[in-house]
This record gives structure tokens, C-alpha cells and sequence, in this order.
């Protein structure tokens, strides 16, 4: 049984319990990160406390835990379930007012709610998903308008990947007007020639951790970067494809929608990047 963390105390995960008025619960008022875990460290948990408090403030929510708090409640856990590669999922709510109202509680009676926990995953780092390359679908984007704020309101985007299961494919790209904005869970790159080409950050998509540190890497490469729209036709057409995201890294895409890419297994760029990527962040680790 899982050690997980409530409210500021660590307990076994069946004794965690949260009020039927959480706003969690009763509006998907929450925000939530998740940071992988590699060798038992933690992979770019700085980037993960900063984007924290971003969608906080946008949200106007207090925070229930100082940076150097939540560092030491991710250690403890990590600790705690003997976690050597998986991930910790960490959501923070605007907590149970007791009854249900849309009107935001004032946060001096109703504190944030701050749940932690881990998921064990063993051999994260050497997915065989990586060798083979993922297959995507393309659907419209319905979201709202401020997807650059990480909330809990995961509807539509596990409505997207149980379309892509449907479809015999691993994960889906969202369009909107045309263009692809990100993954359900992902951000979106095509490759030509040398080009990295991936959207430009604005409220349409969130910020990737990942993504930043993965453009980071890239250019120290030498690589070229290009942030711009891309349409899913361009993709369609373009070397190479990827996702990347906290728990899945750098992940080739080799088919979208009908559409082959290259000679339908990961090429050149995306593997590179990846191994970049994951020996890079190993030596940042925390
Ligand atoms: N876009 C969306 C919609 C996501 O849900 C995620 C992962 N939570 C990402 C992009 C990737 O972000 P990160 O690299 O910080 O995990």
C-alpha cells in the first residue's frame, strides 16, 4: 500500500479522505503537476514548483506549501514507496467550503486542499513505446481558452485518447482552425530537415515543462528550432513527428491519421533528443 500525503500528513493512501464539497470534486477547481522520477531523483522539479504557482496565481488560489516544502514532501515520498523510475502526481484544490456555491470561498475559513501521491512505473526510461513510435489521430480541439493553466478539468482530453484507442492508435492531436495545437497530454513537434517546428507558447497550449528544457537541449545542439503554427497537413508531411511530456519524455510519432511518416519507425532527430534529453535532465536531478 502507497504512503500519500493529505493536508500537510503523510498516511497509507486507503486512509486519505476528501469532502464531498471539495471544489476539486464539484467544479474541477484544481491544479495539479506531475514530475517523473528517475533513479530515485526528481527531473526538472524546479520547472514543476514554478509552473505551480503560475497556475495558482492565475487562479487566484493560495498555496497551501512553500517550494521547500513541496521539495521535501516529494523526497519523503519518493522515499517512502521505494520509488526508483515513476511519477508523483501532486493536486492542489480550492478547497471544501462545506457546501456548493460557484462563488470562490474566502481562503481564510477555506484552505487549499494538497494531495500528493506516487505512481510506480519500472523501466519509464527504457519504454519499448520509444523504439517502436507512437501512432496519433487528429481531432478539433474543443477545450477552453486558457489551457496554458495545468487544471483539473481532464475530460475532454481522456475523451480524445479513448477516441485514439478506439481508432487502434496510441494518443491524439488537437486541431484548431487548422492547426495543430498539442496532444491530449502532450506538446506537439514536426521535423524537416533539421528544423524542430513546434507552436509557439501562448494561452492555447500549456507550457511544457519538457518542452522547455527539450528546445534548451536542442539548440545547444545546434539544432534549429522554429516556434510556429503548424497545420496537420504539414505534419502529415513532414520527416519526423514527436510528443513530449513529464512522463513519456521524448516520444516519436510515426503515423498520423492515415499518414506514414518517413519509413514508419522513429528517424533521426526525435531518438536523439530523447537521449539528450534523458541524459541531460538524469545529471540535473534532485
Ligand atoms: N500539454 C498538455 C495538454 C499536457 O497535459 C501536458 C502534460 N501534463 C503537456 C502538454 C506536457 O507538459 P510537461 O512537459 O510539463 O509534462
Amino acid at each position: 500500500m502507497r504512503t500519500v500525503y493529505l493536508n500537510g500528513d503523510y498516511m497509507p493512501e486507503n486512509e486519505a479522505q476528501v469532502s464531498i464539497f471539495d471544489r476539486g470534486f464539484l467544479m474541477a477547481d484544481g491544479v495539479y503537476e506531475v514530475t517523473s522520477v528517475l533513479g530515485g531523483k526528481l527531473i526538472d522539479f524546479d520547472g514543476h514548483a514554478v509552473r505551480l504557482q503560475r497556475s495558482l496565481d492565475a487562479l487566484e488560489m493560495q498555496s497551501p506549501i512553500s517550494k521547500e516544502d513541496l521539495l521535501e514532501v516529494h523526497r519523503e515520498l519518493v522515499r517512502a514507496n521505494g520509488i526508483d523510475e515513476g511519477m508523483i502526481y501532486l493536486q492542489i484544490t480550492r478547497g471544501a467550503p462545506g457546501d456548493r456555491d460557484f462563488v470562490f470561498p474566502d481562503p481564510e475559513t477555506t484552505p487549499p486542499t494538497i494531495v500528493l501521491f506516487t505512481q510506480n512505473k519500472p523501466g519509464l526510461a527504457n519504454s519499448p513505446a520509444a523504439q517502436k513510435g507512437m501512432k496519433v489521430i487528429s481531432i478539433e480541439d474543443i477545450r477552453w481558452g486558457r489551457r496554458d493553466i495545468k487544471t483539473v478539468q481532464l475530460l475532454y482530453p481522456s475523451m480524445g485518447k479513448m477516441m485514439a484507442k478506439k481508432a487502434g492508435a496510441d494518443d491524439a492531436w488537437m486541431i484548431e482552425d487548422g492547426y495543430v495545437t498539442e496532444g491530449t497530454s502532450n506538446n506537439a513537434y514536426i521535423v524537416r530537415g533539421n528544423k524542430i517546428i513546434t507552436r509557439a507558447l501562448s494561452n492555447d497550449i500549456l507550457h511544457g515543462i519538457t518542452r522547455a528544457a527539450v528546445l534548451r537541449f536542442a539548440q545547444e545542439a545546434q539544432m534549429e528550432v522554429e516556434e510556429r503554427n503548424f497545420t496537420i497537413d504539414e505534419a502529415k508531411e513532414a520527416d519526423e513527428a514527436f510528443i513530449t511530456s513529464a512522463s513519456t519524455f521524448v516520444m516519436p510519432v510515426v503515423q498520423i491519421d492515415d499518414a506514414v511518416l518517413g519509413a514508419g519507425v522513429p528517424g533521426r532527430v526525435a531518438p536523439r533528443l530523447r537521449e539528450i534529453y534523458l541524459e541531460e535532465s538524469i545529471k540535473a536531478a534532485v
